[in-house]
Formats: structure tokens, sequence, C-alpha cells
């Protein structure tokens, strides 16, 4: 018998894990943290750096009956700043130590660096793909805005994929799910089938494949969606009764949600091969083809869903890129 969202949590947090939600500035609503009632006292993601989300966090953790200074364990399950803002803060004031996947730990110490060689990552792949320049400077700018919500970390406790977390009453496999960034890691308690999946799936968003340098620091463009689409299809093989998310609702039939997203990702695929197949394009003519004049703000966004799905094409045989000088251009194989 599938739970309801409600009763999943209810679970959840008889085993002693409570969901936090955390305010954040972003248009994505609130993130969700868990508070793990353990040994050790255990925090999965912090929410943004701002005095709203620390004031939440405080309250929340109050409600349950304790407090920053008590942490013991952070652990964060991604690179994004709604994830990781207050991470220097909660450490600071606990002591806590840091768990995450140990391939992210530098990127996550470099914050800033990391931030600005994003950027630079960004914009020449905006520019190569046919975005106009002042779009990227535009977003160059808004980046910069927001990179006061993040933080470095310091992890003390560099994970590897599929090493065991001992707590007193359970056990946690952290297991490397990349896609929706290079460093997403999942928590597993086998056990309770309980999946701490954080942005790797979320019930009521389709989890944007950013494109996003490489975690070894290659120059190399990674292949977000095809990374994420074998993500997906791993964690779908799982025997996950409850999936708690990184925003929104827990989901209690994680195979049904994986395969709707899949056949989602499939059509915009045919798509994208249909509009390449009537004439070649660049990625942000598709993009525009698709969604009109996007917001600026989700140039980059709709430029990583084109993208992804034209690396399917392209692996699959029917696209090819075209160097057309400064801007990539995709066409059909006939
Ligand atoms: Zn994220």
């Amino acid at each position: 018998m599938t739970l309801t969202p409600e009763q999943a949590l209810e679970q959840a947090a008889l085993a002693g894990i409570h969901c936090l939600r955390i305010p954040t500035p972003f248009a994505v609503g609130r993130v969700n943290c868990y508070l793990i009632e353990d040994e050790p006292l255990t925090l999965v993601d912090t929410g943004p750096n701002s005095g709203k989300a620390l004031d939440e966090l405080e309250s929340q953790l109050g409600e349950h009956g304790h407090s920053i200074d008590e942490l013991e364990l952070l652990i964060v399950t991604h690179q994004h700043i709604d994830h990781l803002g207050l991470a220097e803060i909660v450490v600071q004031r606990s002591g806590a130590e840091v768990a995450a996947l140990g391939v992210a730990a530098e990127r996550l110490a470099n914050f800033d660096e990391d931030a600005e060689a994003e950027d630079r990552f960004a914009i020449e792949l905006m520019l190569r793909n046919g975005i106009p320049e002042e779009v990227t400077v535009a977003l160059r700018s808004v980046s910069r805005s927001f990179r006061g919500w993040g933080s470095h970390v310091g992890v003390t406790h560099p994970l590897g994929d599929g090493q065991v977390l001992p707590f007193r009453d359970r056990t946690l496999r952290a297991i490397h799910r990349p896609g929706h960034s290079p460093s997403d890691t999942v928590f597993w308690d086998e056990e309770r089938r309980i999946l701490i999946a954080a942005d790797h799936l979320i019930a009521h968003i389709s989890s944007n494949p950013l494109l996003t340098r490489p975690l070894d620091g290659s120059a190399e463009r990674p292949q977000a969606l095809v990374t994420y689409i074998e993500s997906m299809k791993k964690t779908r093989e799982m025997p996950a009764e409850i999936v708690l998310s990184g925003h929104g609702d827990p989901i209690v039939d994680h195979v049904a949600l994986i395969d709707d997203r899949l056949a989602k990702h499939e059509r915009r695929k045919e798509k994208i091969h249909a509009l390449i197949a009537e004439q070649p394009r660049n990625a942000y003519e598709i993009a525009q083809a698709i969604w009109g004049n996007v917001a600026v703000t989700q140039a980059f966004l709709t430029l990583s869903e084109v993208i992804g799905h034209a690396d399917l094409l392209v692996n699959g045989g029917r696209v090819r890129e075209v160097d057309g000088g400064e801007v990539t251009r995709y066409e059909a194989v006939v």
C-alpha cells in the first residue's frame, strides 16, 4: 500500500528524521533540511546563508528540543547554495563534523573561486551556443548577487560512493547520483527503506540537469542530462518506500515518478529532434522555438535543457554538432 506524503513524513519522524522547511530567496521556495535524532545528532543540509534562514533553522530545531550548538554531524547533499549556505555558521557554533562526497570536497572548500570558475564556464558555453552577450552579462551579475547566500564548507568526513555512515540506531549509505549537480549524493537507510535524496528527485518539479564543470577539474563539458538519466534509472531499482526530497513533499512512489520523468525527457528529445530536422539551429534558437523569449534568469536553465536533450540525440547518432565558427549548430543526420 502506498503511503500519502503526510503519512510518509510521519513515518520518517517516527524514525527520528524530521523535515525542517527553511526559507530561501530563490524561485524554488523553501528548502528541506532534515534533523536526524540519533548519535551523532545530525543535520542534513542547512538552507541558504541568510538571517531569516538561520532564525528559522534555530526555531525549527527548537521545536524538536534541539539547538544548532548541539549538532554533531552536518551532511551536505550537493554543491548548491540553497542547501549549504549556513554550513560555516553551523560548524562555527556547533563544532559539528561535516560529511560530504569526497570528490566534491575541494570544490566545497573553495566556494568563491569555484563560483567564479563556474561563471566563466557558463558564459563561454552560452556564447558558444548562441546566447547574446548582453544576456550573459546580465546573468553574471545575477550569479554574483546570489553568491552571498553561499558558503565554503570544510569537509571533515569525505565520503566514497557506497560508503556507510554508522549511527547508534541506523546506518546510511552514501550513494553518488550525479546529474542535477555533479556532486548529488543520496543517503539510503536500507532497513527502513528511506532514501534521503535531496534534489536528485523532487515530486512537483523536474530537477534541472544543470550544465556544470566536472568535479575532477577537467575542461570537458559533462553530459548532465545523460548522466542524470543514468542516475534516475539506478534509483528506480531501489526498493525505497519513502524518498525525502530537497524541496516539496516526500515521494511515495519513486518508480512512477521516475517513469514519468523519463517519458517526459523522451518526448522533449523528439520535439527537439523535429526542430533540428526542420532546419539546422543552435541551442539558443531551439530554446526560443520551444519557450519563446525566455526570461534572462531562465536562459542558462533552458540552455541546459536543450543541450542535454541534444546530447542524447548526438549520442544516438541522429544529430550532429556543426562548428559554425563562433557558434555551434545542430543538424540532423539523414
Ligand atoms: Zn540543487
